[in-house]
């Protein structure tokens, strides 16, 4: 039962700042702006006290992926919230189109019941230059009436798509997205430095897990990592797992584009959450040992086995990044990319409940979601 609640003295990142032996007060399901009379005094010195994660790239967890059954997502939704991702964007792969729009409608069900924030289609509208972890023989260009019938299927619950938007028709996609309001991202691409300007000009404003799956920064040949970095339209994603990106990469990212547009993703697959072995991505095999995912044929990184409580603390400790630079990419700036930051992504009276208690070594101790514990840190 939800109840009031005042959780006290702890670290409290907000979005003015930090403020040290601060309050939060909880009433229901949302925070208020002062603790009720008969509120129940939750002591939490000594820790942090930060909003929920929210993950717009996320393929699954907990031994389950968001291309399985209903039971299936929830299992990658649960294993999740165990580790501070209060919000989440269910995120496909490249398959037939068939089962991508049945999919489609099985998950913008979970939707809208509010266990998910909607759907990401990564594929199969990519290059096969750059393929990574999908199936080749499955990859098509992206043809706008294709891309249609995705965001159909979804019944308005398509959040993004991932796009080679130098493919034939990928300009289109990317303006019929922009006018359904659906996130046209640019991933899993070949393109130039000029290509990459003309997709962000005709709508494109997420760069998909930025430096992975494309060409590399070269002095005479820019590509799109220099045109994703540039223009304030453009929020990049990172996937920071220490196996994806260099810290000097992150550091690099945020120096270019501000904390401002970052946002941090895991790009999880079943193992997240779970352990090594043999797992499906979509429907290739992927090996995971010492929490790397990779094919078994070809050896390409497949997804990882990150959880956002493990890159929150990677990004302070590892890469030096101020904490509330943090709180930005890793709550704030991918609420604000949904549109559901009147709700959620800070701590502010009225907004739901969702926040993660982190000890002072940035260690997650505890993950309230709409007022109740999804993680209790088990303090009087
Ligand atoms: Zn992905």
């Amino acid at each position: 039962m939800a109840t009031s609640k005042v959780l006290a003295g702890a670290r409290v990142v907000l979005p003015t700042g930090i403020v040290d032996d601060g309050l939060v007060a909880v009433e229901g399901s949302r925070i208020a702006a002062e603790g009720a009379a008969h509120a129940q005094t939750v002591d939490v010195r000594g820790h942090w006290l930060v909003p929920g994660f929210v993950d717009i790239h996320n393929h699954g967890g907990g031994g389950a992926s968001f291309s399985g059954t209903a039971d299936e997502a929830l299992t990658a939704v649960r294993t999740h919230r165990l580790h501070g991702t209060t919000t989440v964007v269910a995120s496909t792969v490249t398959d037939d189109m068939d089962f991508l729009v049945g999919q489609a409608g099985l998950l913008s069900e979970l939707a809208e019941q509010g266990d998910i924030a909607g759907i990401h289609f990564e594929g199969p509208f990519i290059s096969p230059c750059r393929k990574g972890a999908h199936s080749e023989e499955l990859l098509r260009d992206p043809d706008p009436a294709e891309v249609r019938k995705l965001v159909d299927a979804a019944r308005g619950q398509a959040k993004m798509v991932t796009l080679a938007t130098e493919l034939p028709g990928g300009l289109d996609s990317v303006r019929l997205l922009a006018e359904h309001g659906v996130i046209a991202a640019i991933g899993h691409t070949d393109a130039t430095y000029e290509q990459t300007v003309a997709a962000i000009d005709a709508g494109a404003t997420v760069a998909t897990h930025l430096f992975n799956a494309m060409p590399p920064l070269g002095h005479r040949t820019p590509g799109p990592i220099a045109a994703l970095l540039e223009d304030e339209r453009i929020t990049v994603e990172l996937i920071d797992d220490g196996t994806h990106l260099h810290p000097a990469t992150v550091q690099l990212a945020f120096h270019h584009a501000g904390a401002g547009r970052v946002a941090f993703i895991t790009d999880a697959m079943d193992a997240a959450g779970s352990g090594d072995g043999r797992y499906l991505l979509g429907p290739l095999e992927v090996e995971v040992s010492e929490g790397v995912a990779r094919l078994v044929e070809g050896g390409s990184i497949a997804g990882s086995t990150l959880t956002l409580d493990r890159a929150f603390r990677r990004a302070v400790t590892v890469d030096r990044l101020p904490v509330e630079d943090v709180v930005a990419a890793i709550s704030a700036n991918p609420a604000k990319l949904l549109g559901i930051d009147d709700r959620v992504g800070s701590l502010e009276p009225g907004k739901d409940a969702d926040l993660v208690l982190l000890d002072a070594e940035f260690e997650l101790k505890g993950v309230m979601r709409r007022g109740e514990w999804v993680v209790d840190p088990q303090l009087g």
